[in-house]
């Protein structure tokens, strides 16, 4: 008879898990596997009738009419029209935490950066075990565009690209290098590449969240599974599972031999605690900090127009001290034209804006190393699980990580400034503490909370997650969680 699995979520997690239960299928395990996710049945069929090659400027200026009221710089991004959404903590704290009940998560509207962790010190990695197979073995699934032999070899292994790089401007070669503790390379997308089918058209409107769905979207694989018969997809949350494997939505209740939680690391840690009851320790979700500063040219630089680009970090790198181990990843990309859109609508006026902006100036970021982050406690009072508090490890970028990143862009004839770096309230990339609060030391190893019922997202990592690793780690780790549980 067939072992009745149950994946909780649709996001890059239970995109991983559900990849290590098909490995197990290919090898002839009789698995009956139901995802359950918040979202709509129609979704992903409404995507695939949107479906468009490019945005004209009249759809453009109508997107940001319907997001007049929401704040920030850039356009909140939209898939299929649902905006991604921010928790909001107790008594109106603030907490930028990001959050996606449609189906797809917060997936649906990521940078969708993929760098396996297996070159430099990560301390969340190192309690999960070894992943190069499973990180080979997700990108046997996903496309992985990247140029290969580039200076991000020193950090990351290049087995895991699959796709041609993205075409970057002519300006931006320059930044290429690697140099003291910094490299720099052309950044690794899960994105098509490759001429023709659903690949990128470089039209430049990702921060509008790309209509044409070339970045790889965990909801869409699992959408495409479910068609090919591998799963079955039930659009409801669960509200609660039980010791037994039961697991209760507003609609039914049903019973699993295994259950797998992939609900994103807050949407988890939710489940878990009106399933478990509050634990013996504080709740805690970890956020790692992101940093922003502008570097300006010293001459105009030769770059091309915006909208013949992907809009978004076209170079990654790090910065590495070997003696601490302390790793930080760094990212430069042109001005998005959305910025200008949003000051001015879409017109040829504000693209002519941003394209001149672009010949002299980029925008650099800096993300946490393991060290810098922010934690929220998280309590129920009364609400549900909501966010209480707010706390940064560090006050701001350290001076010498700046410093080092800085002379790396002035040997490039780029300057900058550490006045005009600005803090980001959110890098999106979560993790929670199920293991420490619920006491289950081994949860981020074993993945396993209860008898059968296991933790395949972030939410287990017991401390906070480094960069852009996270989501290839986070399907990667869904890999090898599912695999071990069924076979060991
Ligand atoms: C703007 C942005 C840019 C980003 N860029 C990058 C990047 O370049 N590289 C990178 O690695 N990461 C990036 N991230 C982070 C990345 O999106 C997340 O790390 C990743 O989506 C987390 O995957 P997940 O599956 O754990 O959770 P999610 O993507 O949040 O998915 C969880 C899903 O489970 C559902 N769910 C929760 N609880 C339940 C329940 N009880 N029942 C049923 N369903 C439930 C949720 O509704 C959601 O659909 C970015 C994020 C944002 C917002
Ligand atoms: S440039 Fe961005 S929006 Fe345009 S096709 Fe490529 S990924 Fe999609």
């Amino acid at each position: 008879m067939a072992e009745r699995i149950a994946i909780v979520g649709s996001g890059p997690s239970a995109y991983g898990t559900l990849l290590g239960l098909l490995e197990l299928k290919k090898q002839g395990r009789d698995l009956d596997i139901t995802i359950y996710a918040s979202g709509s049945a129609d979704q992903e069929s409404q995507i695939q009738a949107t479906y468009k090659d490019r945005l004209d400027a009249s759809e453009i200026n109508s997107l940001l009419k319907q997001q007049q009221g929401e704040g920030g710089l850039l356009p909140a991004r939209h898939f299929n029209k649902v905006p991604v959404e921010s928790h909001q903590g107790y008594e109106g704290l603030k907490t930028d935490i990001k959050l996606s009940d449609s189906f797809g998560g917060i997936g649906n509207y990521w940078s969708s950066s993929v760098f396996p962790n297996q070159q430099i010190h990560d301390p969340v990695v190192a309690k999960l075990g070894d992943l190069s197979v499973y990180y080979d073995l997700v990108s046997g699934h996903i496309p992985v565009s990247g140029r290969k032999g580039d200076p991000l070899c020193r950090f990351f292994s290049d087995e895991t690209i699959n796709q041609p790089a993205i075409h970057i401007d002519p300006g931006l070669e320059n930044l290429l290098g690697d140099q003291g503790s910094v490299v720099m390379g052309i950044n690794r997308f899960a994105l098509e590449t490759e001429d023709g089918g659903d690949s990128c058209i470089a039209c430049g409107d990702c921060m509008y969240g790309c209509q044409r769905d070339a970045i790889f979207r965990a909801g869409r694989a699992i959408w495409q599974l479910a068609c090919e018969g591998i799963c079955e997809i039930i659009y409801e949350k669960v509200l609660h599972f039980s010791a037994d494997r039961t697991l209760r939505t507003e609609k039914e209740t049903a019973s699993f031999d295994k259950v797998y939680v992939a609900g994103g690391a807050l949407g988890t840690m939710e489940l878990v605690h009106n399933s478990l009851g509050a634990p013996t320790h504080a709740l805690e979700l970890y956020d790692t900090m992101l940093w922003y500063f502008p570097a300006f040219s010293l001459g105009l630089r030769k770059m091309g127009r915006v909208q013949d680009g992907i809009a978004f970090a076209e170079l990654a790198g790090g910065l590495y001290d070997e003696q601490t181990p302390d790793y930080n990843h760094l990212l430069i990309s042109r001005f998005p034209h959305a910025i200008m859109d949003k000051m001015l609508g879409r017109s040829g006026f504000s693209l002519f804006v941003s394209n001149v902006i672009n010949r002299f100036s980029v925008i650099a970021a800096v993300y946490g190393s393991h060290d810098e982050y922010l934690t929220y406690r998280l309590e129920d009072r009364g609400a549900g699980l909501c966010a209480i508090s707010r706390e940064k490890s560090v006050e701001t970028l350290a001076h010498h990580k700046f410093k080092a990143f800085q002379s790396y862009l002035s040997s490039k004839g780029w300057l900058s400034h550490q006045k005009l770096v600005m803090e980001n309230a959110t890098s999106s990339h979560y993790a929670g503490n199920v293991g420490l609060a619920y006491g289950v030391e081994s949860l981020p190893e074993t993945g396993q909370l209860m008898d059968g019922v296991y933790i395949c997202d972030s939410a287990a990592w017991d401390g906070p997650s480094q960069s852009q690793q996270h989501s290839f780690t986070l399907m990667a780790n869904g890999v090898r969680l599912a695999v071990a549980s069924l076979t060991t």
